[in-house]
């Protein structure tokens, strides 16, 4: 077989952790398989190197904080080939570039157009453990590039479906994923096996476990991909496209959201527009929104959005709130998410009343609902998300397994 396996920056923070690391490698090789291992910076890396970047420059960015950031990636794979060799297995290093992934020239969150695989099976034919470079690539003009924060996932995805790999394997410091996190619901279970979609809810809810864009590469490319713990070997959780999706997968918590209420909106065409084009030209990225009409004609929406971006949206609701014909608005910068995701939203009408029912009996104030095919969301004060996330993975979860 030929197996990709990718290794967060936990899994090779330090000097035994790599050597840990180099065992499953190892291990994986002498059992007959092809590897080819991509690898993320070490520890806190990448962030200590914004940092320095940060002393010496306000506002780093653009090509070349790509090429200092790359650097990170770089010496994971060389100390990974290092410890192999030392354990007398053949093993290269390569880099982005080496390996031909190219992308597009959208510095720090760069698109992957394609990989040339020449290289990469060179290396593979020639029986050696292959090691990666994670998160970065090469543009047109020959400069490094780099996939955005979290995109090793991504590279391997990508990797995997270059070389049409037979498994493709998450090593990260949970062992898989769960109905809940396990640091906050000590009775979360881990899932056998969650559906793409179930698990693109449940990363950008907040569960943090995948890069949100490499569960939809992999979903387009049909690579199946297997989360696993790089410390605990236990069997982890496969992302896959079940044949009939059933039943509930888990409760996310987004717990870094604001929420604005806006009344007397203008009852004319045109007047929601002119409120998100503001926002939108200032870059506020808005999740949930919700309007409804009122009896004497104007209109109320409340909308979320990031905490970080609350002060924004607070000074231009402040400058055009007259202009806008808005009566009044009202922020609240310290609310969460809590979601319950699962196709079994789907045809069971009776979640809703439950998942409610839930909340009022831990005496949790809901603030604004919303629902999709596969998940149920409700705002709520951020000081309660946990409790909130609690009561609801109790209500749907507690009598299973
Ligand atoms: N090292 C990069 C980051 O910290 C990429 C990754 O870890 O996936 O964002
Ligand atoms: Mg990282």
């Amino acid at each position: 077989m030929l197996i990709v396996q990718k290794f967060g920056g936990s899994s090779v923070a330090d000097a035994a952790r790599i050597k840990r690391v180099a065992g499953i490698l190892a291990e994986t090789r002498r059992a007959g398989h092809r590897v080819v291992a991509v690898l993320s910076a070490q520890g806190d890396t990448t962030d200590e190197l914004i940092e320095k970047a940060r002393e010496l420059c306000p506002e780093p960015g653009g090509r070349e904080l790509d090429a200092l950031l790359c650097v990170g990636e770089q010496i994971s794979v060389a100390l990974m080939a290092l410890t192999l060799e030392s354990m007398g297995l053949a093993a290269v290093s390569l880099t982005g570039w080496q390996i031909g992934l190219s992308t597009d020239d959208r510095h720090g969150a760069a698109r992957i157009r394609c990989i040339d695989t020449a290289r990469l099976n060179r290396e593979l034919e020639a029986g050696k453990i292959v090691l990666v470079c994670g998160f970065q690539g090469i543009d047109d003009a020959g400069d490094l590039t780099t996939l955005g924060r979290g995109g090793s996932d991504t590279s391997a995805v990508a990797i995997a479906a270059a070389l049409h790999a037979d498994r493709c394997q998450i090593y990260t410091d949970v062992e898989g994923v769960y109905t809940a996190d396990p640091r906050r619901v000590p009775e979360a279970r881990k899932l056998e096996a969650v559906g793409y979609d179930e698990m693109m809810e449940l990363a950008s809810l907040g569960s943090q476990v995948l890069h949100n864009r490499s569960v939809e590469l992999a979903r387009r490319c049909g690579v199946e991909l297997e989360v696993c713990s790089s410390f605990v070997r236990a069997p982890g959780t496969l992302v896959t496209e079940p044949m009939e999706r059933t039943a509930l997968s888990g409760v996310a918590k987004d717990a870094d959201i604001a929420r604005v209420t806006v009344r007397g909106v203008p009852d004319r065409p045109g007047a929601v527009l002119e409120l998100f084009q503001l926002l939108s030209r200032a870059d506020v990225n808005v999740d949930l929104i919700l309007q409804s009409g009122s009896p004497d004609g104007t209109g109320d929406l409340s909308f979320t959005l990031r905490s970080a971006d609350a002060a924004k949206v607070q000074a231009i609701l402040e400058e055009h709130r007259a202009a806008l014909g808005l009566r009044s608005f009202a922020l609240d910068p310290d609310a969460a998410k809590v979601s319950l995701v699962g196709a079994g939203l789907m045809d069971a009408p009776g979640m809703a009343v439950q998942m409610f029912r839930a909340l009022a009996e831990a005496g949790i104030n809901i603030r604004m609902i919303a629902s999709s095919e596969i998940k149920l969301s409700v705002v709520v004060p951020r000081a309660e998300a946990d409790k909130a996330v609690r009561a609801v993975h109790q209500r749907f979860f507690a009598n299973e397994s």
